[in-house]
């Protein structure tokens, strides 16, 4: 695609653009600036204006209905995971008895580490990214020594080779197969938080299975942002978050996903609850604990209705807008986001400006993961007093995810125009 950084390109843009009316079904925020720039959909969705009433539909039927909510509400809340499970399954190509929305992210990969991370003396290694999200690491740190393993060694990092800042696939591969007898686990996130760097999940799994190891992967940045199939991927087990690209709201429940050919071992050890156990004989009270089949066994809590009804709200506006529309969008307003980076970087070569997440968009989502080593964090903070809502990592990288469902080709303008000030500010 030809790109132009002018405002008549941007618009002319948007104004094909066939998701165009999405932007609307959300709110933005005002944060006291002129212009705003939302690029923080990788941390935390905006609110669809559907959430509302949604949530305030449930506070109703509590209000009218009390217990006998569970049974005779509009949406009784004793099913109503179950609403939210067709829509999920949809987004992570998946089957609806391999998914199933709960508890939240880190919980639920502890729980699934359960069933899926059972180390002996042999097999116990575990190989993941390094410059993992911090949670990941510490859930991977505390698992190695909750089964009497040291971290150091059970836990293999595969990095950038020196003086790279991607991961390479041929270097995971090898690091598969170079601990192949004593791999128990094959553990990524789908998206690299910090680069954007997406990984290839089917080979991953494909060569943790060659060596007779499991594949489980955290898809907190991929779930709504890059086209995914689970199923037909093979992959054993994964979870994710709902509040990032699902725009959910905050801190809200997140899902799981297990393969088919798990869903009945129920000789797996898991951890049980109420609601994992047989919807048939659940009421009767009974000890002894049997797990549903599929991803439902792994439940332990009746579902928070407030949350999962702003989720509800959520997950129709994506299967409204459809995952093939909305990357087909993604691709092109984050092509058009790097090459609005590259024009500055040309324009003002001392700012020192890259990009650290792939140009091939197979191996990115939206998000763009901008060095600024030439200006640090005070071009940043100048960016929020502008308006350009982004995120900050040390050392010095800045995170931007344009969301195909509510920004703009002219947000991405708008974003170049006021970086040109900013870092022609910054010369003199
Ligand atoms: C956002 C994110 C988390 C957050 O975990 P919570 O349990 O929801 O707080 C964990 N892992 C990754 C990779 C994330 O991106």
């Amino acid at each position: 695609m030809q790109y132009e950084s002018t405002l008549e390109f941007a618009r002319a843009q948007d104004a094909a653009d066939p998701l165009r009316a999405y932007r609307d079904r959300f709110y933005f925020p005002s944060l006291g600036t002129s212009e705003l720039v939302y690029f923080t959909g990788h941390s935390l969705g905006l609110q669809p204006k559907t959430v509302r009433a949604a949530v305030e539909l449930e506070l109703d039927e509590w209000a009218n209905y009390g217990v006998e909510g569970h049974f005779h509400s509009t949406n009784p809340w004793y099913s109503y995971h179950e609403l939210l499970t067709p829509p999920m399954a949809e987004i992570v190509g998946a089957k609806e008895s391999e998914v199933v929305c709960m508890n939240s992210l880190t919980t639920n990969i502890h729980l699934l580490f359960v069933s899926f991370y059972r180390p002996t003396e042999t097999r116990y290694k575990i190989i993941s990214e390094a410059k993992m999200f911090p949670s990941d690491r510490y859930l991977l740190e505390t698992q190695a020594q909750f089964h009497g393993f040291d971290p150091d060694d059970a836990i293999i990092e595969v990095a950038p080779r020196d003086g790279e800042t991607l991961i390479r696939e041929e270097d995971i591969l090898e690091a598969i197969a170079a601990n192949a007898d004593e791999l128990a686990l094959v553990f990524f996130g789908g998206v690299n938080y910090f680069t954007g760097q997406l990984f290839n999940l089917p080979r991953l799994t494909e060569a943790a299975h060659a060596v007779g190891a499991i594949a489980g992967f955290d898809l907190a940045h991929a779930v709504g942002n890059v086209p995914l199939a689970l199923h037909d991927w093979d992959i054993d087990f994964a979870a994710w978050c709902s509040y990032k690209y699902l725009n959910s709201s905050p801190g809200n429940v997140g899902g799981i996903f297990v393969h088919e050919r798990h869903g009945r071992s129920f000789d797996l050890p898991r951890f049980g609850g109420w609601w994992g156990h047989d919807k048939a004989t659940r009421f009767q009270m009974k000890n002894g604990f049997q797990p549903m089949e599929g991803a439902e066994g792994w439940q332990l809590s009746n579902a928070p209705i407030l949350g999962m009804a702003a989720m509800k709200a959520s997950l129709e506006v994506f299967a409204d807008a459809g995952m093939p529309a909305l990357r087909a969008k993604s691709e092109k307003l984050t092509g058009y986001l790097e090459y609005t980076i590259d024009t500055l970087a040309a324009e003002f070569p001392d700012a020192d400006i890259s990009l650290i997440t792939p140009r091939n968009p197979e191996q990115r989502g939206c998000q763009i993961s901008m060095d600024v080593a030439g200006r640090e964090r005070k071009l940043f903070d100048d960016m929020i007093a502008a308006g350009i809502i982004a995120d900050f990592r040390e050392p010095c990288v800045i995170r931007m995810a344009p969301v195909p469902l509510y920004n703009s080709f002219e947000d991405v303008f708008t974003f170049g125009r006021v970086m040109r000030k900013l870092l022609a500010q910054g010369e003199r």
